[in-house]
């Protein structure tokens, strides 16, 4: 924190939100007033607004609750960073839930109007002359949340304390939009509705060593509007066919090719075995071809591998 110059300072009270820019290189802080509060957060591509923060990617790359190090990645195909979370006094934050909206306390309680987060974040961009169908699934900052053993995802009591903040570095120009969660009649800020301090710094060095290189990691996949074959944002809201549409599906047709593989006794007689279990496949080349990609996977993947083996049902 030492070192960093304030540029914006506002305080979000209960049923507001606000969008503000912060570039590359600059650090947004959030913090708690009072303690206990939700924040919702949001952000595109402050030159692209069809860029935008993806919880999809980054579960998928930090799971369900990430904290201190993760990204805060873009949609696919653009797939990159757009902010990286330096700071996190608390470490209970949600990627599971969508924000919640209007429909959901009318549904749940009847309430309506009800304060929500979906409404307060098309409110806070609106100021960007960006519309309610441009609000995307949110970060859900002091969120505490799980999975129980059904599968089923659940809300705990929150978890912060006055002061807790996360600091967000931001890797490309965005528009930042948090705001206060509106749902005082869920367990999401403890059953009641708190302000939060939002704060935009100038990064110092030390923070921009954590500043990623502004190539592209991956320049054949991660792509941009030059590499789309439709780069025009539509502005009708219909949809109707192109007459002009030929598909080119990539490496369309695909092309495959068997392998015949040599077994001595021990290695049949191993499939055999994986095969008998009933978790590998039904012969031995589905067994083969489960141990090959196996073993491929924890010697080759990089990044998280979410592989776990199949296991019996008990
Ligand atoms: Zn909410």
């Amino acid at each position: 924190m030492s070192g960093r110059t304030l540029l914006t300072e506002h305080r979000m009270e209960p049923g507001t939100g606000i969008a503000l820019p912060v570039m590359r290189g600059q650090v947004l802080r959030i913090s708690q007033v009072v303690g206990g509060q939700c924040a919702d957060f949001n952000a595109f591509n402050l030159h692209d607004y069809k860029e935008h923060f993806h919880t999809g990617r980054t579960r998928h790359m930090h799971g369900m609750n990430p904290t201190t190090g993760a990204h805060l990645w873009s949609a696919p195909p653009r797939d990159r960073p757009m902010l990286t979370i330096l700071a996190d006094t608390c470490g209970s934050n949600d990627v599971m839930y969508p924000r919640c909206s209007a429909m959901l306390f009318d549904m749940h309680f009847g309430l309506s109007p009800h304060t929500n987060c979906h409404d307060i974040q098309a409110e806070a961009q609106r100021a960007y002359a960006l519309t309610p169908d441009d609000v995307h699934d949110s970060f859900n900052f002091w969120m505490n949340t799980g999975i129980d053993g059904d599968g089923n995802p659940f809300i705990a009591p929150n978890r912060s304390r006055e002061g807790d903040f996360v600091d967000l570095l931001a890797q490309i120009d965005v528009l930042a939009v948090p705001n206060v969660c509106g749902a005082d009649v869920m367990q999401t800020s403890n059953f009641a509705l708190k302000p939060l301090l939002v704060q935009v710094f100038e990064g110092t060095e030390e923070d921009h060593t954590h500043l990623e290189p502004n190539e592209p990691r991956f320049p054949r996949t991660q792509r941009s509007v030059s590499d789309f074959r439709q780069p025009v944002i539509k502005a009708d809201r219909a949809l109707v066919p192109d007459p002009g549409y030929a598909p080119e599906f990539t490496n369309v047709p695909l092309l495959t090719q068997r392998v015949p593989v040599t077994l001595d006794a021990a290695q049949a007689a191993a499939l055999d075995d994986m095969v008998a279990t009933g978790l590998f496949g039904t012969d031995r080349a589905e067994a083969l071809r489960f141990a090959f990609f196996a073993w491929y996977i924890q010697t080759h993947m990089q990044g998280p591998r979410h592989f776990r083996a199949p296991a019996a049902a008990t």
